[in-house]
């Protein structure tokens, strides 16, 4: 059970969670090498079991594209593991056609729990992110509505980076994180479970724009590290 304590240094909300201790970290060798990755095809018995999947095979079978099963060591009620792929390529690696499927699987989960309390969806890439886990995945938690939780709110538009149809790219203009940028959309007073699939589309099409303009500057400015590392999260309110 997850405890809630209001941080009132920073007027934030902490979320106290003992399972999390125990937690295998493969970032620390935690995982030995050669050591089964419970989210590689074919390793399925290794996670609890899944409540949704994109693809073929039965549940707790290979056959899947995307896959969906609660986290083994959960910070909230309702937390679940998205992995993305079968491979572990990062997301805005695979083929757009994939990458829109896992982000229509943000979109079934996300209408999954909405009105059990705010759905939060996010992904750490790279151990400077926190990711405990190599393979690339995300995370759904779902947060009561008593908690206030703490998301900016959407600016101005004034430092626009990219543009097209459905989306604007831009720069806030008091950033929380180095490089943040917020991809917004231009229909407004909707949450991202309302979003249709020409909307993904679109929002797949700059996603990869900007992560690889990112990876570009990250690698033009760190010729000796290959890491690099983000976290996004999906806006969990009305936009
Ligand atoms: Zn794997």
């Amino acid at each position: 059970m997850s405890k809630y304590v209001p941080d009132i240094s920073s007027s934030r909300w902490v979320i106290i969670a003992d399972s999390r201790e125990n937690r295998p970290d493969e970032m620390n060798g935690d995982l030995k090498p050669g050591g089964k990755c419970p989210f590689c095809e074919g390793n399925e018995k290794m996670t609890p079991a899944e409540v949704y999947r994109v693809g073929n095979g039965n549940p707790g079978e290979p056959g899947w594209e995307v896959r969906v099963f609660p986290n083994r060591y959960p910070i909230t009620d309702f937390h679940e593991v998205i992995v993305h792929a079968p491979s572990e390529e990062d997301l805005h690696q695979l083929p757009l056609a994939h990458i829109e499927k896992v982000f229509q699987t943000y979109r079934q989960r996300f209408n999954e729990y909405r009105k059990k309390g705010q759905v939060m969806i996010f992904c750490n890439r790279g151990e400077h992110a926190g990711a405990s886990m190599i393979h690339p995945h995300s995370q759904l938690v779902v947060i009561p509505n008593q908690i206030n939780l703490s998301t900016l709110n959407c600016e101005p538009l004034g430092n626009l980076v990219e543009e097209n149809t459905y989306f604007n790219i831009y720069c806030p203009d008091f950033s929380q994180w180095p490089y943040e940028v917020w991809i917004a959309s231009k229909v407004k007073n909707t949450f991202f479970g309302d979003i249709t699939n020409e909307e993904i589309r679109d929002l797949v099409d700059i996603y990869v724009r900007i992560l690889d303009r990112l990876e570009n500057l990250y690698e033009s400015k760190n010729r000796t590290s290959h890491d690099f590392s983000y976290n996004f999260y999906i806006y969990p309110k009305e936009m």
